[in-house]
């Protein structure tokens, strides 16, 4: 009989708890036994672990964050708080670990793979910058909160004839910026990977103005050099260019804290199940991912050594619609 562990690690996903089932019962059916470690690997240097039954589990799958807590812990990032890692899994005769959290997860779950322990990956982060996955858990949901909040900050900029920066999540990556800003017809989308010269973006302000817009939105990518703030203090300079009145929003957490929808809890179910059948062929030091709508996995090595890349031709095309 196997007995394996599970743990959710960096920023919640919607869709975390439904992984967190899915590995459960899909363990719990071949017979194994399963400990939910809390608060992510904090939790697994101090053998923070409860059993984990079917029950449990039971009407989680509807609720954004995670039942078992997550956590940042630096202490794991060296090989002292791993080995600790190590020692508290191996006092519960754990022989398997499931870590569902984004890059930085996977990278902890790499170092801890590389000593010589089974670990499989499934992949979670709402900032869907994690290779191996072409998208995670978690990052429909977080969309959707963006947009429905951009649909009513659009609503009110058109009474007024305002234009709104909405700064949307997604650490260094602008996945989330630049897909919410072309759903939600963006005038201009501003996120990590690209230089943007705030000029020309007060340029497309004062146009879209001139064209007889009636609002205007800017989605800013929180890692962007030009941030909301940043670009709002250039902005005020040249508020009589820009013609509409200005106003910023910091969407924030909100986008994590939503119940998760359809299809992110059917990823987490397909994946978090798939990182059971995983361990149990003798299969770990990977990552469970969806690739071209396939379940997938990848060797953690590979995960870790890779950024993922955004197509930015997206970009331009929204320059287009956005007329
Ligand atoms: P999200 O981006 O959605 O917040 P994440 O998994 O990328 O999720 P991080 O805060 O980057 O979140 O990482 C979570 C945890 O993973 C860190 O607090 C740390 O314990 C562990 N971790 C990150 N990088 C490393 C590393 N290089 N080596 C070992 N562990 C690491």
């Amino acid at each position: 009989m196997r007995r394996i562990a599970v743990l959710t690690s960096g920023g919640d996903a919607p869709g975390m708890n439904a992984a967190i089932r899915a590995v459960t019962r899909t363990a719990l059916a071949k017979g194994w036994e399963v400990y939910g470690v809390r608060q992510g690997y904090a939790g697994l240097m101090a053998g923070n672990f409860v059993p984990l039954g079917a029950r449990d589990v039971s009407s989680i799958m509807q609720h954004g964050g995670t039942i078992l807590g997550t956590a940042r812990s630096s202490e794991f990032k060296t090989e002292a708080g791993r080995c600790k890692a190590l020692h508290a899994l191996g006092s519960f005769g754990i022989d398997g670990l499931v870590v569902i959290g984004g890059n930085g997860s996977q990278t902890g779950a790499y170092h801890l793979s590389q000593m010589g322990f089974p670990v499989v990956g499934v992949a979670s982060t709402i900032d869907n910058d994690l290779y191996g996955s072409d998208i995670t858990i978690g990052v429909d949901t977080a969309l959707n909160i963006a947009l429905e909040s951009i649909d009513r900050l659009k609503v009110t900029a058109t009474s007024l004839e305002r234009a709104f920066l909405v700064e949307v999540m997604g650490r260094d990556c602008g996945y989330l910026a630049l897909m919410v800003g072309i759903a939600g017809g963006a005038e201009a989308i501003v996120i990590p990977e690209v230089e943007t010269n705030p000029d020309e973006v007060v340029r497309l302000l004062s146009e879209a103005y001139r064209r007889g817009k009636s609002h205007a939105i800017v989605v800013v990518a929180e890692g962007a050099k030009y941030n909301a703030e940043a670009l709002a203090a250039h902005f005020r300079e040249h508020q009589g260019e820009i013609g509409f009145e200005l106003r910023v929003t910091i969407l924030g957490h909100v986008q994590r804290g939503g119940n998760p929808g359809a299809f992110d809890r059917l990823l987490a179910t397909w994946l978090g199940a798939e990182a059971v059948e995983a361990l149990a062929r003798g299969e770990h030091g990977v990552l469970v991912g969806q690739i071209k709508g396939e379940v997938r996995t990848t060797p953690l090595a590979e995960v870790v050594a890779n950024r993922k890349p955004l197509d930015l031709s997206l970009l331009r095309l929204n320059d287009v619609l956005a007329r």
